[in-house]
């Protein structure tokens, strides 16, 4: 109905919606993540998208719309609700039924469906409708240009992520050594994260490295994506051939480099902090290792 400015209080709200949809993406789960707010400040609820195990209902903003059945019709009046996604019809109809308060959003629901598109995925089940055609009453604000870029990142993270059914066609090595998708292509585990941290310049706090199994099938690639530590290939099974791509704002097709123990291959190879790389398809299974430093962490990942 009403748009509203957001404040500093807003974008910090915003911001931990944010954090619980990089749980929930992690965890194998939607990336949504919602907040609400009592009308002295104190966060009541926090909850997260759940809809990973098959209830595709389980979003964050029906569950704290069901949790706020707890509270006075006062108290819900009183407070606001934050979620890092604008409301699906489903949930904006809870909301409203409910009548906690206003609404802070982070994307809007046209820009989740707009990113869809441009990722050529098909459009979901239910309508996207803006929370104002369902709920006319609910006051709302957002989005918050500020975290758009890191929302874009987790959905685009979410869309590339691999299905339920590949991971039920594993190879028989991704099986052996226990090995899952990786949103980038490919198969991985971490085997090994340094007990030892590190603080960095704008105080990220990571390991000091980590080491992963990386298992390619034969004729399998992976996307254009860097990372802000440098990364070790390590030659194991087979070869893989690595393409660079600079460490400009998008990837430009530099040299090709072979990790493998065959003649002309290199036995290791890095990867420079902050370059584009991805892998070009080869004819054999490869299985290599890779080493990061300071250690892998998704927040320092993007995809190309
Ligand atoms: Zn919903």
């Amino acid at each position: 109905m009403t748009a509203v400015p957001l404040d500093e209080t807003d974008l910090r709200h915003l911001g931990r919606c944010v954090e619980l949809a990089r749980e929930a993406l992690e965890a194998g789960d939607d990336p949504f993540g919602s907040l609400l707010v009592d009308g002295g400040g104190v966060v009541r609820r926090e909850e997260r998208n759940r809809a990973g195990a098959g209830d595709e209902t389980q979003h964050p903003e029906l569950a704290l719309a069901q949790w706020s059945a707890a509270l006075t019709p006062a108290e819900r009046a009183a407070a606001t609700v934050y979620t890092s996604g604008e409301h699906c019809p489903m949930c904006s109809a809870a909301h409203a039924w409910m009548g906690p308060g206003r609404l802070v959003y982070a994307a809007s629901a046209a820009q989740l469906a707009s990113w869809r598109e441009g990722w050529e995925l098909p459009a979901g089940p239910v309508r996207v409708l803006p929370v104002g055609e369902v709920a006319p009453g609910i006051e709302t604000s957002g989005p918050a240009p500020e975290l758009e870029d890191e929302l874009r990142d987790l959905h685009r993270r979410a869309a590339t992520r691999t299905s339920t059914s590949r991971r039920e066609e594993a190879p028989a090595t991704a099986r052996r050594l226990g090995l899952e998708p990786h949103p980038e292509g490919g198969w991985y585990r971490q085997t090994w994260r340094s007990p030892v941290a590190v603080t960095l310049p704008g105080g990220r706090e990571r390991a000091t490295a980590t080491l992963i199994w990386f298992l390619l099938p034969a004729g399998d690639t992976s996307a254009w994506h860097r990372v802000a530590s440098e990364e070790v290939w390590l030659a194991h099974t087979g070869s893989v051939r690595i393409q660079l791509g600079g460490d400009g704002e998008s990837p430009g097709e530099g040299e090709t480099r072979v990790v493998g123990t065959g003649t002309g291959e290199e036995t290791e190879v890095v990867v420079p902090a902050g370059h584009w790389q991805r892998t070009l398809p080869g004819e054999q299974d490869a299985l290599v290792r890779c080493l990061v430093s300071p250690g892998f962490d998704f927040a320092d990942f993007e995809l190309g």
